[in-house]
């Protein structure tokens, strides 16, 4: 087939290229690159089944292909909220742009959505019925109401055209070519335990997070995008919860250094827990679980670090 992937030069956009090049299919990238590097594709450049095209996923764009993986959008709190209108229109006119596209060529079309649909939760672990706590009018607004309204367009378009969609809702997920100035939590800790410097804890660390290695992630994306059973959305996270305080000093374990913890404001309407509940995942993706722990996958992903800081 030949694949589309908006966002590719990005960390996930990356590797969901790696993987389908090896399945034997070819692969459009179009990014921005305002988060996404040359760097995470560069080793693919020269493959005759691979292109890269700079392109901004707000502006219409046409291509004749099969199927279309929707990742374009910052995402990382600093990031998405340094242009906080801007990433609202990615999110939105990005997926009315993936969406006419796909009903144009016919193609199956994917939307990264993100468990930041469900906000601060007050149910937990997450299901998928769960319609969410989101402030719409907050710093984490434009990401989290323009995702949530992605995933609307993805369903009217499904339900009003036909269009052939899948939505996976991703839990934080992390490994090898996150950007060292991503800001998220796993890459801050690495950076900040590699040069020396002090973990920044926001707020007291007892928030929890459960944390996806990269690899695990994208097996869960090819069985959603290969299977018919289901249009989702379907979650696709680690189970394994962990607080910001435990993360810090795994993190430190395994990095080593003079590093101490150090604490920060906690950011305006910081999830207070997030845990995904994947039983949807095991009985449509052929029982797909998690694989890589996270002590193993915080070691790959270090290794990753020592060739970037
Ligand atoms: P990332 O920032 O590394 O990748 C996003 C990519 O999109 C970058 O290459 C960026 O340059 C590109 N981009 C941003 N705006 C664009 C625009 N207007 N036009 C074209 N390209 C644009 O982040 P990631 O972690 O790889 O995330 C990929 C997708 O997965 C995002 O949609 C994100 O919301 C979603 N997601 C990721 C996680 C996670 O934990 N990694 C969790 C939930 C959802
Ligand atoms: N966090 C932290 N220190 C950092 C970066 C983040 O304690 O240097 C916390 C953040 O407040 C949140 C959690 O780690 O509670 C996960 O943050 P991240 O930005 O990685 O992703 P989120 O799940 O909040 O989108």
């Amino acid at each position: 087939m030949r694949i589309l992937i908006t966002g590719g030069a990005g960390f996930l956009g990356s590797h969901l290229s790696d993987r389908l090049l090896k399945d034997g299919h070819e692969v459009i990238v179009i990014d921005n690159l305002f988060t996404g590097r040359k760097q995470n594709i560069a080793h693919l450049l020269g493959n005759p089944k691979f292109e890269f095209v700079r392109h901004d996923v707000i502006d219409p764009f046409k291509f004749e292909v099969d199927q279309i993986y929707n990742l374009a959008c910052p995402a990382s709190p600093p990031h998405y909220q340094f242009n906080p209108i801007k990433t609202t229109k990615t999110s939105v006119v990005g997926a009315i742009n993936c969406l006419g596209l796909a009903k144009r060529v016919k193609a199956r079309v994917f939307q990264a959505s993100t468990s930041e649909v469900y906000g601060d939760p007050a149910l937990h672990p997450q299901p998928e019925s769960y319609w969410g706590n989101v402030n719409p009018i907050g710093k984490r607004s434009c990401y989290d109401e323009g995702k949530r309204c992605a995933e609307t367009l993805f369903f009217d378009y499904h339900r009003e055209n036909k269009v052939d969609i899948r939505v996976v809702r991703i839990f934080n997920t992390y490994g090898p070519r996150m950007h060292p100035n991503d800001g998220r939590v796993v890459s801050n800790f690495i950076v900040q335990a590699r040069k020396g410097e002090d973990s920044t804890i926001y707020g007291d660390g007892s928030q929890t997070r459960s944390f996806c290695y990269v690899d695990d992630l994208i097996e869960g994306f090819l069985r959603l995008m290969t299977q018919t059973a289901t249009v989702g959305p379907i979650n696709i996270g680690n189970p394994g919860e962990f607080t910001m305080k435990q993360l810090a000093e795994l993190t430190l374990k395994l990095v080593g250094g003079p590093s101490k913890l150090v604490h920060r404001p906690l950011p305006a309407d910081d999830p207070k827990q997030r845990r995904p509940d994947i039983t949807l995942a095991q009985k449509y993706l052929n029982g797909w679980a998690p694989t890589v722990p996270l002590e193993e996958g915080l070691r790959r992903t270090i290794e990753y670090f020592k060739t970037q800081v």
